[in-house]
C-alpha cells in the first residue's frame, strides 16, 4: 500500500533537501508543499505527472482528503513542508488523523531555518564556557504560548535562544529579553530568508536591534538569534585540545 511521506525542505535552498527527501519527490504521484515557505522550486525534482497541491489555501481536511485519495489510488503522497517538520511543523495534527484513517506515513527530517541561518553567519550555537544550551522559541501571536515559557523567563538563562515567528513584533521581543536580564549589548542578529538568494542578515545589540530592523521591509521569514555565542568571547573545546586525551587520541602534548 502506498504511504505519507512528510518530508523536511530545509530552509530554502533546494539543494538543503536530504538525498532521501529528494528522491521521495522523484517519486512521489502527489506533493502538498507548504507554499508560503518552501521553495517552489524543489517541485522540479518531481515527475511530469506528479498532482501538486499548495496547503497555504487548503484546512487540515482538505490536506488529510488529498492524502487519503491519492494513497487509495495506489500514489506515493509526499508532504512537503519547510525546515523540519518537529519544529512548528504542524505534523501532530496530520498524525493524529492519518492514524485515524489507518493510512501508513514515513519521516524524512530536514534542515531546519534555525540551522540554516547558523550556517549563514558561520555560528556555532554552543561555545565552551558561553553558551552550551539553546532555547528555540517564539512570541505568543494567533497561537498562545504556555505562561511558563515566556521569553522573558528563558531570558534568565541568557543561554542561546532562537526566536522563531516574532520578528514582526521584534520591539516586544527585545523588551523582553532585556526585562529577562540580558544586557542592552548582548549581540543579537535577525536572519531573513536564510540560504535564499534573497537572504539578509543584520547583526547588532539589544540596544540597537529595533531601528535597524525598522530600517528595512523585513516583517516575516525571519529568525532572531541573541546571546553571547555571537560576541567575541570563545573558548577552545576540550575535544580538540592536543593536551587533552580521551577515547579516541591519547594526549599528544604534555600541559
Ligand atoms: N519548520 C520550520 C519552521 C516553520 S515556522 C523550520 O524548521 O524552520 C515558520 C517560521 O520559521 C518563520 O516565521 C521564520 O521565523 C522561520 N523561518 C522559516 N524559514 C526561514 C528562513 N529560510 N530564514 C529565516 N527564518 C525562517
Amino acid at each position: 500500500m502506498a504511504k505519507v511521506h512528510f518530508v523536511g525542505a530545509g530552509p530554502g535552498d533546494p539543494k538543503l533537501i536530504t538525498l532521501q527527501g529528494y528522491q521521495l519527490l522523484q517519486e512521489a504521484g502527489v506533493v502538498i508543499y507548504a507554499g508560503s515557505l518552501v521553495n517552489p522550486e524543489l517541485l522540479n525534482y518531481c515527475g511530469t505527472d506528479c498532482q501538486i497541491f499548495n496547503s497555504a489555501s487548503m484546512d487540515l481536511w482538505e490536506i488529510i482528503d488529498e492524502m487519503e485519495k491519492g494513497v487509495k489510488a495506489g500514489k506515493e503522497v509526499v508532504r512537503l513542508q519547510t525546515g523540519d517538520f518537529s519544529i512548528y511543523g504542524s505534523i501532530r495534527e496530520q498524525v493524529e488523523e492519518l492514524r485515524k484513517r489507518q493510512i501508513e506515513f514515513t519521516c524524512t527530517p530536514g534542515v531546519s531555518s534555525f540551522l540554516g541561518a547558523a550556517s549563514s553567519l558561520g555560528v556555532e550555537y554552543t561555545v565552551p564556557e558561553v553558551s552550551q544550551s539553546v532555547v528555540i522559541t517564539r512570541m505568543a501571536g494567533r497561537t498562545p504560548v504556555p505562561a511558563k515559557e515566556s521569553i522573558r523567563s528563558f531570558a534568565q538563562h541568557q543561554t542561546s535562544m532562537v526566536i522563531f515567528l516574532s520578528v514582526q513584533s521584534i520591539k516586544e521581543v527585545v523588551r523582553e529579553l532585556l526585562a529577562g536580564g540580558y544586557q542592552p549589548t548582548t549581540p543579537i542578529a535577525v536572519v531573513y530568508k536564510a540560504t535564499w538568494p534573497e537572504e539578509k542578515k543584520i547583526i547588532s545589540t539589544l540596544a540597537n536591534i529595533v531601528d535597524e530592523i525598522k530600517a528595512t521591509d523585513i516583517t516575516k521569514t525571519a529568525l532572531i538569534m541573541v546571546g553571547d555565542f555571537l560576541g567575541d568571547e570563545f573558548h577552545y573545546s576540550k575535544l580538540y585540545d592536543a593536551t587533552f586525551p580521551h577515547e579516541y587520541r591519547d594526549a599528544k602534548i604534555e600541559e
